[in-house]
């Protein structure tokens, strides 16, 4: 038996064997010796996912002996690139064929394929989250076969594969979509609740991202913005508050703070609504909460179970200390979340059952219809997994 545990440390499993392939070919070898036993296998990428959607205690492939780009097109604006690739691996190689990903979250340690697994996203009210940017894909399936998905190729399997939960197959390249090469101007302030959500849409419209980070402790919004720019830095009025730089660098910030996190994804036009709540809720109920609550946007996207499927999105995080129960905490936020429709992210932690996820996603049965047909002996389910069958 061998251990893993997730960025936290919050999950942990034992899984029978972790493998670590170098090769596409490696990848296979290994699914076929799952398969063969039936035993269940999962490949996880920075393990940042703070539900238990990558543990496993059957058989573990870490990829991060399979990283790098393989290909890019410059005319097309893609590149395919091995799935153990971490995002801040891909910013400079990118820039060199003036080309970067279009979006990234708060912080570039997620491998691409698992950040897309999971709908993982920035902000921005034009930009939708990274499953969006995926173009195509090469899988390996519970029967060996390894197949290159295309929405005109393989429809049906495309649209599991690009929002996949890891529980269709071993994901061994992904093609995205890029943009050109861009830079951004950053600039920080702080500002209270009452005035920021006075001026909460011009905020958001103003540039190409906006967020903030509510603090209990001091009830005050430390507040981003980032606009594009072909300024540079000497421009700069104020440089402990501002900085203008390439995307890759200006977008992530580095996330130190071990934490648990919940985020649900509302309807934006009840965003503010429903961040005040929360923030009321833990004015009153949680008085010694240390960490912050994030509000950010996100654009709509047609993806069967992504969290901005059909409307565009606020997104609100609550976060806890490692060493405290989140529990109380998160069950709070979640009846909330859940009284103004909210749709949990897939990397994260709730509480919702597969019944109730499936009144979420009109699409749900369909996409476990098509999980199912790919995968029949379920080597690619845990039992995280089966607790959101429908
Ligand atoms: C500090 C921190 C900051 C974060 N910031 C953001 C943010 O800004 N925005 C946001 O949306 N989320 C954010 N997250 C959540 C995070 O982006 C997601 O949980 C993401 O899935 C993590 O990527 P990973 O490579 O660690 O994937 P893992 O957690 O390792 O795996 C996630 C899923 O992908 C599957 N998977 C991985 N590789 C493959 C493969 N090759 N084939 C098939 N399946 C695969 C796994 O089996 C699992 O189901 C953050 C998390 C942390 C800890």
């Amino acid at each position: 038996m061998a251990e893993w545990s997730n960025w936290s440390g919050r999950q942990t499993d034992s899984p029978v064997a972790i493998v670590a392939p170098t090769s596409e070919s490696d990848i296979v070898e290994a699914v076929a010796a799952a398969a063969i036993t039936e035993m269940p296998v999962r490949a996880v990428g920075a393990s940042h996912s703070h539900s238990r959607i990558a543990a496993t205690n059957g058989m573990l492939l870490t990829l991060d002996g399979w990283q790098g780009i393989e290909a890019v097109d410059t005319e097309a604006q893609t590149a395919r690139i091995r799935s153990g690739t971490r995002i801040f691996q891909l910013g400079e190689p990118l820039l060199e064929h003036g080309l970067a990903i279009r979006n990234q979250g708060d912080i570039d340690r997620q491998s691409v394929a698992g950040a897309t697994s999971t709908g993982t996203h920035g902000t921005g009210p034009s930009l939708q989250n990274l499953s969006a940017s995926v173009e195509g894909a090469r899988i390996v399936l519970a029967s060996g076969d390894v197949v290159d998905c295309s929405p005109a190729a393989t429809p049906e399997l495309f649209e599991i594969v690009r929002h996949s939960l890891g529980a269709v197959g071993l994901i061994t390249e992904l093609t995205l979509a890029l943009r050109p090469a861009y830079r951004l101007h950053e600039t920080l302030w702080k500002e209270d609740p009452a005035s920021v959500f006075s001026r909460i849409d011009e905020l958001v419209a103003a540039t190409r991202h906006f967020e903030f980070f509510w603090m209990p402790q001091t009830d005050a919004c430390a507040c981003k913005s980032l606009a594009e720019t072909d300024d540079a830095i000497d421009e700069l009025a104020d440089r402990k508050l501002e900085r203008i730089g390439w995307s890759h660098d200006v977008i992530s910030s580095t996330r130190d703070d071990l934490h648990t996190e919940m985020e649900y994804s509302v309807p934006a036009h009840v965003g503010p609504a429903c961040f005040n709540e929360v923030r009321e809720m833990i004015l009153r109920d949680f008085p010694d909460l240390q960490w912050p609550l994030e509000y950010r946007t996100v654009a709509s996207d047609d993806m069967w179970i992504s969290a901005a499927a059909g409307r565009e999105t606020v997104t609100i995080s609550a976060h806890q200390d490692i060493t405290l129960d989140d529990r109380p905490l998160f069950e709070a936020c979640e009846e909330i979340f859940r009284r103004y429709d909210g749709r949990p992210h897939w990397g994260k932690q709730h509480y919702q059952t597969g019944q109730e996820l499936a009144a979420l996603y009109p699409r749900y049965g369909d996409w476990w219809r098509v999980r199912d047909e790919h995968d029949p002996d379920r080597i690619f389910v845990t039992d995280y997994l089966s607790s959101l069958r429908p």
